[in-house]
């Protein structure tokens, strides 16, 4: 079976394990998604949730973020890991929405990632979610359960991203992040994935080269 046919089937699989997946990030236009998911890096959505109801009705728009006393900004971020590199990094990327984007967050991968604090992958969650553009953004858990089916050899995320959107129909992109996610939460996890139940092991590399070498 070739790799594109192998992640069709993936992710039918996928869809009826977790119908209707989506983010967990809680977010009611572009610029909310954008913040919440930049909060994001090494934190718990539940943390960045909780954090952001607060934050959302204090700072409503890129220009109250700009506008912000950035002290002030530390603290209401200060519940959150890495709060200040964060703190810096939502400023600096409302400053430029403000100052070279009329105030919108921008609709391209090439835009958005110019914003400081900003990679591919929070690129691509903002326009896959908020722009409804088809976009695959890789974190930690799509790279794991990708390279574990056999779909990818790299340990870089731009490749990675590369070679899932080279097997996968554009129409699959953004919902291909929320499987993988979903999965690689609940089933193939990084320490002990839970191979013997999980629902696409016939399609994983690492259930025939690795788990059940182990079980021998
Ligand atoms: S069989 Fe194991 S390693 Fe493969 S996808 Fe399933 S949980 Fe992950």
């Amino acid at each position: 079976m070739d790799k594109r046919e192998k992640a069709g089937k993936v992710l039918d699989i996928l869809e009826k394990e977790f119908p209707g997946a989506t983010t967990a990030l809680r977010f009611e236009n572009p610029l909310q998604l954008l913040i919440a998911t930049i909060l994001s890096a090494q934190a718990t959505d539940k943390l960045v949730n909780q954090v952001t109801e607060s934050l959302f009705k204090k700072y409503r728009t890129a220009a109250d973020f700009k506008g912000a006393d950035p002290s002030e900004l530390e603290r209401d971020l200060s519940s959150i890991n890495f709060y200040r590199n964060k703190a810096k990094s939502v400023r600096g990327a409302c400053v430029k929405i403000v100052e070279e984007f009329g105030g919108r967050v921008p609709e391209t991968l090439e835009e958005l990632t110019t914003l400081p604090g900003v990679g591919r992958k929070t690129a691509n969650i903002v326009l896959g979610n908020a722009f409804g553009q088809a976009a695959l953004a890789v974190d930690t858990h799509v790279k794991r359960v990708a390279q574990r089916l056999g779909l990818t050899a790299s340990d870089d995320p731009d490749k990675i991203e590369a070679d899932l959107t080279a097997i996968i129909p554009p129409e699959r992109w953004t919902m291909t992040t929320h499987l993988f996610i979903h999965h690689g939460r609940k089933t193939c996890k990084a320490l002990r994935p839970d191979c013997e139940h999980c629902p696409i092991q016939a399609y994983s590399v690492y259930y025939k080269d690795v788990f059940l070498k182990k079980k021998k």
